[in-house]
């Protein structure tokens, strides 16, 4: 097997290591000082093998590790990244190996980085918090997805997200146009007050007030307006001839019974769901 050294191969490290087919020579006490599992490492007695890291010889193999990602990972502890800083496969490198050895910092500094990713998309976000544990980006990431006709994502994007997590997301969108398209066909039924004097008047203005401040606003082709939107909307409108009072109790009914916040709990139960995979 032809091995090579890396550029990473700096005469004065103190510790040869060997990823795929490529020679490191690294500084011991960097890593150390950066990384739980490489102190670890170096804290265990040296076995049969003492020789192992003394040199091109003998290196310390490192299993399962791509050594395109570790030259990025190398980068970071001997401050020379900058350059590197935003670039979406360094920063995915750093992510992946600072969570296999336990790099807190390189996390964080990944973390903070990605979204100024030239290349930083909801379906690279959804990815990189289900597979490195960045728990706090799943939700926004898959409304972010749900907001996106599925019709726009690249083919790369959908390889990204996998079969499961793709096909949940095109489901939980066509489960909420369907709701939405629902929602906007059949008016909400109006709730009279009791004490209205006008009640057939507002029952027909609450059905032309639907059609027109309601259905176009579910079925908006480029931004369709959520439940939630939705349910503020009606609460700061004033629908044209309909009385305060019958306008109020509706809006209240419609709130109470969850009809606009269906597509809500179609999202939650998606999310729900990713973990399955
Ligand atoms: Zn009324």
């Amino acid at each position: 097997m032809l091995v090579s050294r890396s550029r990473h191969y700096y005469p004065d490290g103190t510790t040869v290591f060997q990823v795929e087919n490529t020679l490191y020579r690294l500084h011991a006490s960097l890593l150390q000082q950066r990384s739980p599992i490489f102190r670890h490492m170096f804290s265990v007695p040296p076995g049969t093998n003492a020789s192992e890291g003394k040199d091109d010889s003998a290196p310390i193999c490192l299993h399962g590790v791509k050594s395109s990602d570790f030259d990025h990972l190398c980068f970071y502890p001997f401050g020379c990244f900058v350059k590197h800083s935003s670039s979406e496969d360094f920063l995915v490198a750093l992510i992946k190996l600072s969570t296999l050895y336990d790099i807190e910092d390189g996390r964080e500094y990944a973390i903070a980085q990605f979204p100024t990713s030239p290349t930083w998309r909801p379906a690279l976000q959804l990815h990189i918090a289900r597979s490195y544990r960045v728990e706090d980006w799943i939700e926004p990431a898959f409304r972010q997805l749900i907001a996106n006709p599925t019709i726009s994502m690249p083919w790369c994007d959908a390889e990204l997200l996998g079969l499961p997590t793709y096909h949940l997301v095109v489901q939980t969108i066509t489960k909420v146009e369907a709701q939405q398209k629902l929602l906007a066909f059949y008016p909400a039924e109006m709730k009279e007050w009791i004490f209205c004097t006008t009640p057939e008047n507002c029952t027909s203005c609450w059905e032309l007030g639907w059609w027109n401040h309601v259905a176009r606003h579910l079925l908006h082709p480029d931004a369709a307006l959520s439940g939630q939107k939705m349910t503020e909307l009606l609460g700061s409108i004033k629908i044209p001839g309909m009385c305060h009072h019958c306008q109020g109790e509706t809006v209240s009914s419609l709130v109470e019974n969850g009809a606009l916040l269906m597509e809500e709990a179609f999202i939650s139960e998606a999310i729900q769901q990713l973990d399955m995979f």
